[in-house]
């Protein structure tokens, strides 16, 4: 059998292809039929233009149906898929062009003078468009070619996509993915969630994540893909749309600020979760009081699981009772056939409980960053594990928790401040939204810890008496120096706090 990802995501297709396969939130609607002719039009179509193996199909457009389709088509045709943020702006796509060197780029109509000039001089050939209704030249190109494909063959270890980090502590890397790291992963959470096929009785997954990202790309879509699960499909989050839709749907994948956003509406309720079978959170930490407030207004208890652009999914909550109940505040458990350790800095393990940085090897590992041997090499240990850069411990039972990047760590006159956990104090007062917690330079300890504040909406929170009420509680070193109230913690667009940001905005405070 074909390797190929995209083989045994069609394998699963159900066998009345006429089936629904997904509803848009626009009132449109796709068979497997279509999803089956369409990505074979499309493969066709890059089949035509004659690139190289291992050619990178770049694409920066908004989300649509048909964009989940071009991803598929890329498999199909056996090339290296490379989605990029819709935010991205001409300094950042030139970047990317010029790293990827891609053979094609896909943008959006609006985009095409701009996109179109740098894909020239990153030496890119071909140059199409696609817009979130149907128009563009890709379609208008695909519609020519036959809907008859055989699908690629590719091995296991070959690339099928390379996904660039968020960009969250620095310049974003390529993840190099292979088939094998994907449907690996796809397959895994697969069981360990309790998809139900159709003739179990069948899952209606609601789509309302980004596809540029590997929560909603590969984690979502490849879930009810590889599960011949009908999809409701939304272009963009919308609280009131996705809330409206929730009662046809039995899983639902989000990030947290999504889920914030929708307990802001009163129209969430248990009856608009009354089908629903599995909520997932991740890309970002959950906070408790979200986690509890979702199963007081819902009844359900949210999955929180961890994963990152290189490695796909590493933990999850358990689904099953009899794996686990879900704790808040913790990723769970390892993923059946993960390794996960955790190290002090001079490499030596760890007992249960102890902090330090996580370390994971598996099928679901990339195999390096594109272009950067020496970053890769790097980022590996000697005996083979994938530092994450995340810091965190693991207790007796298992469960995993995060309490940081390491890039965020505070060293404080010599000792470590895990943000999280300081983090985790402030948002439980009164009045309190959330926080985040950053290290600054300092002359006296080298590093001291600023908190920064967002109050609820209608409240007030004075700063020093977090100050204050932190110091009734905690060690002198883990004390923030400072804490300032503001509106907003400036997030991108997966909802993850850009500390780089606050840290250069109150970087000078003590200098
Ligand atoms: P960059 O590597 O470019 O700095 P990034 O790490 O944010 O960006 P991603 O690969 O999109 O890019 O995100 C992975 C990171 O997201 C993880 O390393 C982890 O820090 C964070 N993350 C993901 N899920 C969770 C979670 N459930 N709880 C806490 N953090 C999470
Ligand atoms: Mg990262």
């Amino acid at each position: 059998s074909n390797p190929n990802l995209f083989a045994a995501l069609r394998a699963a297709f159900p066998a009345n292809l006429n089936a629904v396969a997904i509803d848009t939130d626009e009132g449109h609607s796709y068979s497997w039929r279509d999803i089956d002719r369409a990505t074979a039009m499309i493969a066709n179509l890059l089949h035509s233009l004659g690139l190289p193996a291992d050619s990178r199909v770049a694409v920066q457009v908004d989300k649509s149906v048909e964009a989940m389709m071009l991803y598929l088509a890329t498999l199909r045709a056996g090339y290296v898929f490379l989605p990029l943020n819709t935010a991205y702006q001409s300094a950042e796509i030139e970047y990317f062009l010029k790293d990827a060197e891609p053979a094609v780029v896909v943008c959006s109509p609006r985009n095409l003078g701009w996109v179109g000039r740098l894909a020239a001089q990153a030496g890119t050939r071909h140059v199409f468009t696609l817009g979130d209704d149907r128009t563009g030249t890709l379609l208008e190109q695909a519609m020519q070619q036959s809907d008859q494909h055989e699908i690629a063959r590719r091995e296991s270890g070959e690339l099928g996509a390379i996904l660039y980090t968020s960009g969250t502590t620095g310049r974003s890397k390529g993840a190099m993915l292979t088939h094998g790291n994907l449907l690996s992963n796809a397959q895994v959470l697969k069981s360990y969630w309790g998809w139900r096929t159709p003739e179990e009785g069948g899952d209606v997954l609601l789509h309302a994540l980004p596809i540029f990202h590997v929560h909603g790309l590969f984690v979502a879509i490849h879930g009810a893909l590889i599960n011949g699960s009908r999809m409701i499909w939304m272009n963009r989050f919308d609280v009131r749309r996705a809330i409206a839709r929730l009662p046809e749907a039995t899983v639902f994948m989000g990030v947290p600020t999504m889920y914030v956003r929708m307990l802001a509406e009163p129209a969430l309720g248990r009856q608009a979760a009354r089908r629903m079978r599995l909520f997932i959170s991740g890309s970002a930490p959950l906070l408790l009081e979200t986690f509890n407030d979702w199963r007081d207004r819902t009844g359900h208890t949210i999955v929180e699981r961890y994963g990152m652009s290189e490695t796909l999914m590493l933990t999850s909550n358990p689904y099953r009772p009899e794996d686990g109940e879900r704790r808040g505040g913790t990723v769970g458990f390892p993923l059946p056939g993960v390794g996960l350790r955790v190290r002090a800095d001079d490499g030596s393990g760890l007992p249960a409980g102890e902090i330090g940085g996580i370390e994971v090897r598996g099928p679901n590992v990339f195999v390096g960053y594109w272009r950067m041997p020496e970053k890769t090499r790097e980022e590996f240990t000697s005996d083979g594990w994938f530092k994450t850069g995340d810091v965190g411990k693991v207790d007796e039972l298992g469960y995993v928790t995060i309490v940081g990047r390491s890039k965020d760590l505070i060293i404080s006159g010599g000792y470590n401040v895990y943000p999280a956990e300081i983090e985790g104090y402030i948002n439980e007062m009164p009045g309190v939204a959330e926080s985040a917690l950053v290290g600054v330079p300092h002359p006296d300890f080298g590093e001291v810890g600023v908190a920064v504040v967002v109050c609820k909406p209608g409240e007030r929170v004075d700063g020093d008496a977090v100050i204050e009420s932190l110091k009734a509680r905690l060690a002198n070193f883990k004390i923030p120096k400072r804490c300032f109230i503001v509106e907003d913690l400036p997030r991108n667009t997966m909802g993850k706090v850009q500390k780089n940001v606050l840290r250069q905005q109150y970087g000078a405070l003590f200098r």
